[in-house]
């Protein structure tokens, strides 16, 4: 009994050493790193070409502030260090607070009683692109998320209302108590309806449930009426007939209610789940679960709801730009990063990261089909605002439905430029569409455009 008790003890030491003693000396709860600040400033947050996004200055009486030279441009993303962390600031705390500054340098800092400087987090985020994506969004609530479906890296990441990182301190109060959530980063942690975007998985679902799918063929009318609740197609516009291609091109809501109604719900709810539904998601930052919670004891009108992406589903901007990812490349969804390296204070790479495949979401001839589908919306569907650009887009657009009389909508817009080497992905949520009328195809547009 000694033996194995010494065993078990062993085990778990190895195993605290190896797999959790990052996390725990890296959790924003451990207070053993705030006394990692009394030896060490703070270091740099970097854009991916070297460009100061945060850094600490100290003045003559060794007083030091935290200082965001680009304001609020990447608040969410960056986060705080001050009333608790948040962001980059808090997923980064140990890499800021350790100075892998050169070893003589830092015992001479030791004799005299000064601190050492802190190492940089270069990012994997596109100031330019950045700015394209908080100009294009303007003054509407939502998010706007920008990633490489090869690598996994983020290159930009936007939430909107935003706020002023030089200030939270100041504004703290304010900001805790404002009905618009400003605190809250919408793009990992918003939970949407997916309204359209879900047709996505619905399609996928339709797919694996049958071999015969291309050749699925459908009539709309407009409307279609079952177990008391009738859905409509947008702007009440019969589509006619219709393949699975043109039904997801049309975003055609009867057609797919259809699609629905054929479909087995523990397998539908398979595939969302395999889409990260439910499911831990791979993220950098804190973000909130996705839902996905159709079950068999559920009506056909709850069916054809979640079929079209109403119902009870919630998704976040992020988790729908990996599983657009996945499409673009191959299936594959590499692991979302973005921290490019550590650097020393001087400039040395510490640690750098690289790609790294995170799961298999679907096979490369799903991927392929899906992005066949979702060009033919830019094509002669829904996002032919895309249509005709310097670069070419696969997408799918969505409005989501949130008050009980449909009135008041969300709208959305996810797709990947250049289709046949796919290059950027782009996932935006545009909030209270139906009284500005800003469509997020259009937005997701202004910031292809200023990148291209
Ligand atoms: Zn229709």
């Amino acid at each position: 009994m000694f033996v194995s008790l010494f065993l078990v003890l062993m085990g778990y030491i190895v195993y605290f050493n190896v797999v959790e003693a990052k996390n725990i000396i890296n959790s924003p709860y451990n207070r053993r790193q705030d006394l990692f600040a009394d030896r060490v400033v703070r270091g740099k947050i970097l854009d991916k070409d070297g460009e100061v996004l945060a850094e600490t200055e100290v003045d003559e009486d060794g007083n030091e502030t935290r200082n965001y030279p680009q304001d609020d441009l990447f608040a969410h993303v960056l986060g705080y260090s001050v009333k608790g962390k948040a962001g980059l600031e808090s997923v980064e705390n140990f890499n800021l607070l350790t100075s892998n500054a050169f070893i003589l340098e830092k015992i001479v800092n030791e004799f005299q009683g000064k601190k050492n400087i802190g190492d940089n987090v270069v990012t994997t985020l596109d100031t330019d692109l950045q700015q394209a994506a908080y100009d294009a969004l303007g003054d509407h609530k939502g998010a706007v998320v920008v990633m490489e479906a090869s690598t996994g890296k983020i290159l930009s990441m936007v939430s909107k209302p935003t706020y002023d990182p030089n200030s939270v301190s100041e504004d703290w109060t304010k900001l805790n108590t404002d009905e618009d959530s400003a605190l809250l980063n919408r793009a990992t942690q918003g939970k949407y309806a997916p309204g359209s975007t879900f047709k996505l998985v619905t399609t996928l679902a339709f797919m694996r449930q049958n071999s015969n799918y291309e050749s699925y063929s459908y009539d709309c009318s407009s409307e279609i009426e079952h177990d008391g609740t009738t859905i409509h197609c947008s702007g009440d516009v019969a589509h006619g007939k219709e393949d699975l291609r043109l039904s997801v091109a049309n975003s055609c809501n009867t057609s797919f209610s259809n699609i629905g109604l054929s479909l087995n719900i523990k397998k539908y709810r398979e595939t969302a789940k395999e889409l990260l539904f439910n499911s831990e998601l791979p993220s950098p930052l804190m973000y909130g679960e996705s839902k996905f919670v159709l079950s068999e004891k559920d009506s056909d009108a709850e069916l054809m709801m979640t079929s079209i992406g109403q119902g009870k589903t919630q998704v976040s901007p992020y988790h729908m730009a990996l599983i657009t990812s996945a499409i673009a490349n191959g299936g594959k969804l590499m692991k979302p990063y973005l921290v490019d390296r550590i650097t020393n204070y001087s400039g040395t790479t510490v640690t750098k990261n690289m790609p790294e495949e995170y799961k298999q979401l679907m096979t490369s001839e799903e991927a392929s089909k899906l992005t066949e589908y979702m060009e033919a919306v830019v094509e002669e569907g829904t996002a032919k605002a895309l249509r005709g650009q310097n670069y070419t887009v696969a997408g799918k657009t969505g409005t989501a439905e949130y008050s009980i009389d449909k009135t008041k909508t969300h709208s959305w817009f996810v797709g990947f430029t250049n289709v046949d080497n796919p290059d950027l992905v782009i996932s935006v949520v545009v909030e209270g569409a139906d009284t500005s009328g800003v469509r997020a195809v259009n937005v997701a547009k202004k910031i292809l455009n200023s990148y291209y």
